[in-house]
This record gives C-alpha cells, sequence and structure tokens, in this order.
C-alpha cells in the first residue's frame, strides 16, 4: 500500500488563490520550517486568462505586467465620461507571466511540493487524489463547491465574456488610455459592455462582456465583437492574434460556510471574487494577507459584522441586475457620471467611510437602491 503523504498545509488548485498564497508563505519566514503542498492536475503553461485589476502607485506585481494605464474613459448609452483616476493604475496580467514567475519562484523553496494530481475527496485531514492519499494539519481548497450549482436561494449574476486580442494594419489606438466599459452596443435590453486594452498603437485586447442571470447564446459574442470593431472603434481591417472567454460568477453565495479552523476555501471557491463586480485579482492580494495574519497567530479570519456591510451593498447591486437587468447601462452610467472614479475604487476595494459610502449610492439612483435595499432586507 502506498505510504500517505503528510503536510502541514495544503493548498488545492495552483491557480490564482493558490500561488498567491503559496508565494505569501514563501516569502514570511515564519513558514520556513512548514512542509508546504500545492495539488494541481495542470501544468499551467497556457495564457487562460488576462487579469486586469486597478491600484494605487507601485504594485507587486509591476515586474511582469503587459501593460498599464494612468486614463481611461467610461461610455454610457447617452454620456462619454473621461475618468479620474487620480493616483489609480488600470493594470493588465497575462495569467501566464504570473504563472511562470510564481513557479520559479516556489521551486526556490525546498519545503514548497508542486503535486501533479486531481482532489477528489477531502474529508477531515485526508484529501484524496485521482493518483494518491494526502494528509495535512491544515487545507486551503480552490474548488468551486459543488452546493454552490445547486444552490436557489442566493442571488447569482453570471459573467461571461469573450475577448480578441487584435492586431491592425495602422496605427487605430491609443496605448495611454483605455475604455473601462462602453455600453453603445446593447443586446436585447440586458446588461452588456464591452471594453478595450490597447498594448500599443495597432494591438489592443476587445472584450464583449454581459452581467445577466442566464448564459446568452454562445453565437452572439463573435458577432458582438465585429460590430464593435468595425462601428465603434471603425477598423477595418485587422487579424485576431488571440482569443479569451470565460464565465465569471457573481454571487451572494455563502461560499465559506464549510469552512472550520483547518479547512478555509479560498478563490473563487471561497467568495473572493467581489460579487458586484466579478473582480478577484487585487482580493485575492488583500485575503492572501488577512489569511497568512490569522495563521501565525494560529486561527482564521473573520469577517466584523460592521464589514459586513460591504457584502450587502453588493447584495443590494446583485439584486438590481437581477430584478432588473436592462436598468444596468443606466445605473452604471449615472455611478459613474455622479461619482470619480477613484472615490468607485476605493469603495470597490472596501476602504471607503460609511459616509463616503452613503454618497456614492446617493448619487446613483435612490429610488431602486432604496428599493433593492428593501428587497435584501426581506430575503
Ligand atoms: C477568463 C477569465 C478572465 C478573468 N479576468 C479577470 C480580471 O481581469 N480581473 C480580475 O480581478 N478577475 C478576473 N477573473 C476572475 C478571477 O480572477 C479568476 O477566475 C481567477 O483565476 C480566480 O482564481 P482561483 O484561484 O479561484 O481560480 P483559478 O485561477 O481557476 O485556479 C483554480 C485551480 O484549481 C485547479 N483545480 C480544479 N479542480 C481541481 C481539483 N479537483 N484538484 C486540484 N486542483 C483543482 C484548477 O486546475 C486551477 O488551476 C477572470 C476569470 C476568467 C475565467
Amino acid at each position: 500500500m502506498a505510504k500517505t503523504k503528510n503536510f502541514d498545509y495544503t493548498i488545492i488548485g495552483g491557480g490564482l488563490a493558490g500561488m498567491q498564497l503559496a508565494l505569501a508563505f514563501c516569502r514570511d519566514a515564519f513558514f520556513d520550517n512548514k512542509q508546504i503542498a500545492i495539488i494541481e492536475p495542470e501544468a499551467k503553461v497556457a495564457n487562460d486568462k488576462t487579469w486586469c485589476f486597478w491600484e494605487k502607485g507601485a504594485g507587486q506585481w509591476d515586474a511582469i505586467l503587459l501593460h498599464k494605464w494612468d486614463k481611461g474613459m467610461f461610455y454610457g448609452p447617452e454620456k462619454d465620461i473621461p475618468m479620474n483616476f487620480e493616483g489609480y493604475s488600470y493594470k493588465m496580467l497575462p495569467s501566464l507571466n504570473f504563472y511562470n514567475y510564481a513557479k520559479a519562484e516556489l521551486a526556490k523553496n525546498a519545503n514548497i511540493y508542486w503535486i501533479r494530481d486531481r482532489v477528489t475527496k477531502v474529508k477531515g485531514n485526508e484529501i484524496k487524489g485521482a493518483q494518491e492519499t494526502y494528509e495535512s494539519k491544515w487545507i486551503f481548497d480552490s474548488r468551486v463547491p459543488e452546493g454552490f450549482e445547486k444552490d436557489a436561494n442566493s442571488i447569482t449574476i453570471l459573467q461571461p465574456f469573450k475577448g480578441w486580442v487584435i492586431e491592425t494594419e495602422n496605427d487605430h489606438f491609443d496605448p495611454e488610455s483605455f475604455t473601462f466599459m462602453d455600453y453603445r452596443l446593447g443586446h436585447e435590453n440586458k446588461t452588456c459592455f464591452t471594453y478595450v486594452l490597447p498594448i500599443n498603437k495597432r494591438k489592443a485586447l476587445v472584450e464583449f462582456t454581459f452581467f445577466v442571470p442566464e448564459l446568452v447564446n454562445d453565437s452572439i459574442y463573435d458577432k458582438k465583437l465585429e460590430e464593435f470593431i468595425s462601428n465603434t472603434l471603425h477598423v477595418d481591417s485587422y487579424s485576431i492574434k488571440e482569443i479569451e472567454e470565460g464565465v465569471i460568477p457573481m454571487s451572494s453565495y455563502s461560499f465559506w460556510k464549510d469552512n472550520n479552523d483547518r479547512y478555509i476555501k479560498i478563490g473563487t471557491g471561497g467568495g473572493w471574487v467581489k460579487s458586484s463586480t466579478g473582480y478577484s485579482f487585487k482580493n485575492t492580494e488583500r485575503k492572501v494577507a488577512e489569511l497568512v495574519k490569522a495563521l501565525k497567530l494560529n486561527t482564521i479570519p473573520k469577517t466584523s459584522f460592521w464589514r459586513k456591510r460591504f457584502r450587502f451593498y453588493d447584495e443590494v447591486l446583485l439584486n438590481i441586475l437581477h430584478q432588473q437587468n436592462k436598468k444596468g447601462p443606466e445605473v452604471f452610467e449615472r455611478m459613474y457620471a455622479k461619482n470619480e472614479a477613484h472615490k468607485i475604487f476605493k469603495f470597490l476595494d472596501e476602504e471607503t467611510t460609511f459616509a463616503e459610502e452613503l454618497k456614492i449610492m446617493w448619487n446613483t439612483d435612490q429610488l431602486l437602491f432604496i428599493k433593492s435595499v428593501i428587497d435584501v432586507l426581506k430575503r
């Protein structure tokens, strides 16, 4: 019989959350004498995602970024709004840059074990893989819980998208400025937008995205991208260099409900995707820092009652998108027209005061927000 392998910490899934957590372990001397495993079935050699995020000033991933912008535009159905960033930059990181960097860093640490296996079951401190069985004092699991798909009580909005990296024959783009959201090309009264990330004058990532309660027919994305590129960007001649697609769940589901003091869900599976935006890259950084701090105190992170207000705001916005999906473009236009972008970024980063939060929501659409607050309170 094969001998069970024992670890202090085991991370299930070597994706964004798993690799960020492992990197944090190897950057802190507290974990030097811990045996740490990452169990991941894939080789992580494909550029399967492009992560974008905003942050103020320099950040820990700057050396591996593809591009960044200090200027951006928001196009609503009615208004063109230049965004005031005031110190924030919008940064673009191809996932392969991140995987290569993380794998190289992790390989320098003899106490970190990268295991190619697929976890099938976790019971107590035992982890069953397709190849072997492992035991671990602490388990960090980035698999999305099965209960999420079946759950009918939470509010869930899906963010399906498709993007093309295109190259044009002539100069077309301003690499200093990007389009954060463009709502001018609608589809059947649904909340949908396009964004444009120019890498140089002839190359850009153009993505078409929905925020919808149910998936939309796959055939729509290519048509919308073609339409946007020719009618809005006025580009006639281009070639598609790369394609990116995916679906991000934005949900009020309690991903953390199976957590205990030795088993913690992380990443999308742990609710680390901000449910009102679908962004999770920076949130992962914050959650990893909280987790590492707690582990050093032999505990797990707890969210205070007062901080839970941000979950409530997320739910209020999700509820609007769920109940009145066609209102999305108007809601986002008002939000960005009446509040400066840097204040919204601070709010979405959950760093605002209660007064700042009320102001942002008041400036957006009082009646709609009040009605949604009542709906959410009644649930
Ligand atoms: C295409 C795409 C683009 C995105 N762009 C952005 C963006 O611009 N900005 C942003 O903030 N967020 C973005 N997101 C959302 C989010 O940041 C990513 O989904 C992110 O990768 C989530 O991190 P994660 O670790 O939870 O999941 P992943 O990075 O997907 O990692 C999960 C890992 O678990 C492994 N795994 C799965 N099953 C098992 C198993 N049974 N046993 C062991 N391992 C297993 C998988 O192989 C995978 O490597 C994007 C999402 C997608 C899909």
